[in-house]
């Protein structure tokens, strides 16, 4: 289905981005970020000075000032995802996604003159750190720690499961700054590489995303100055989550539908190649209704997702929405994806087939930027109040 939100500028730019794929993105590079569990610096500044990272950075800064306009995100998403290269996608989102916008709406003049340029020419890598061992859906019961001292902040604690976590040079860190767990309790803090104290842990052996690094983070008494706090303003941190995390949600719609149409892509394609009892398995009532709900599915979910991106683009996606948009999207990218799996038969289950590892990474996009079971907690709240 002929989709609406697009015109010739982001047509323009979907050849920048193929391009960009085409020079950065074959199979060797992809193998070579898999083996090293990380996308390389190399890398990361060629999308910088391509420009398709740090979208979201403000022109002033060096960025495409599209932060508020997600449908160049869009495109990038689209056709990463379609070359196969979802670890790459990850980074992208973790920078342009989760960490900048952090930055571009609540951090002071000094923050982002400091960071900003950095992250949109691809030399700095940022990350976001909200998730520890002991706390992730329930966020108010982190136990990372910044205790008020002369000057600034000593942090003590750990976060898991972070993104970029392992190459970042700076994390925008969720600490509570106050006691008991009412919403003021709570900070977002920079913490930077090389500060004393502060460890990456090792990246962690995940099911997907193997060239796209996530780890442990430890601080044991780490000095935070004063300027790394997030605004300049203690006790914020809650309230500037609820304002970012329908963004994080939105875009993880936005990659449910592109792996879904990029799977849609795929099994069409083997199935004309395929042959079996003497014909493509195209040819089977089986294939051809299967691909033709597969289709369907991903007509809907772009007709859904572009919608939550225009809502977005005016300023109106609430939470619930972009809620709704996350479980709903990636529920039906599991289906869909899935779907291709089986048209694949043993091929499937290859991960040198882009669709194997695409339904590795599919996996996780139920559970992160909060799982499906919270985003039906925050529609359901909002149905009981009425
Ligand atoms: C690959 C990967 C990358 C990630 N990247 C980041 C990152 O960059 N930054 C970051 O901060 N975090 C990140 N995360 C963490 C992720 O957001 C959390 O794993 C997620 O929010 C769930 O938290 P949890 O793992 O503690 O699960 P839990 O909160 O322990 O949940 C376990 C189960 O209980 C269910 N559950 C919990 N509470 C309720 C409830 N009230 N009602 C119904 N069911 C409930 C959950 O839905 C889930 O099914 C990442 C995780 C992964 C796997």
């Amino acid at each position: 289905m002929e989709r609406l939100i697009f015109d010739e500028d982001h047509e323009a730019f979907r050849d920048v981005v193929k391009e960009f794929v085409k020079r950065y993105g074959d199979n060797a590079a992809r193998e070579r970020w898999d083996a090293a569990g990380e996308i390389d610096r190399d890398t990361m500044r060629a999308a910088g000075e391509a420009g398709i990272i740090g979208l979201s950075v403000p022109e002033e800064f060096g960025g495409a000032g599209m932060l508020q306009d997600y449908r160049f995100r869009t495109v990038v998403n689209e056709e990463i995802i379609r070359a196969g290269l979802g670890s790459l996608a990850g980074a992208f989102g973790i920078q342009d996604d989760l960490a900048v916008p952090y930055i571009v709406h609540f951090g002071t003049e000094e923050q982002k003159k400091k960071w900003l340029p950095g992250m949109a020419s691809g030399e700095i890598i940022g990350a976001l750190a909200m998730t520890e061992p002991g706390a992730g859906s329930d966020l108010r019961g982190v136990t990372t720690t910044a205790k008020k001292v002369d000057g600034g902040y000593v942090l003590n604690g750990a976060k898991t499961f972070i993104s970029s976590g392992k190459t970042a040079d700076v994390i925008v860190t969720f600490v509570k700054t106050g006691e008991g767990n009412r919403p003021d309790a709570f900070s977002l803090v920079l913490v930077e590489d090389g500060m004393q104290g502060f460890e990456h842990g090792n990246k962690l052996n995940k099911l997907g995303f193997h060239g796209h690094d996530t780890a442990e983070l430890s601080f044991a008494d780490v000095f935070i100055p004063e300027e790394n706090l997030i605004g300049g303003e203690e006790g914020h941190g809650f309230i500037q989550l609820m304002r970012n995390l329908p963004l994080e949600r939105l875009s993880i719609g936005v990659a449910a539908a592109a792996a879904s149409e990029a799977a849609y892509e795929w099994t069409v394609d083997h199935a004309k190649a395929r042959e079996s009892f003497g014909q493509p398995i195209i040819r089977f009532q089986n294939t051809y209704f299967k691909l033709a709900d597969m289709e369907t599915t991903v007509d809907a979910l772009w007709a859904y997702v572009d919608r939550a991106i225009a809502l977005y683009g005016e300023g109106k996606l609430t939470p619930e929405e972009a809620a709704k948009v996350k479980f709903w999207a990636t529920e039906r990218e599991w289906e869909v994806l899935d779907q291709g799996v089986q048209l694949f038969g043993g091929y499937g289950y290859m991960m040198e087939y882009p669709i194997t590892r695409a339904f590795a990474d599919a996996r996780v996009h139920r559970i992160y930027g909060g799982t499906n079971e919270i985003m039906r907690e925050i529609v359901g709240r909002k149905i009981i109040k009425g």
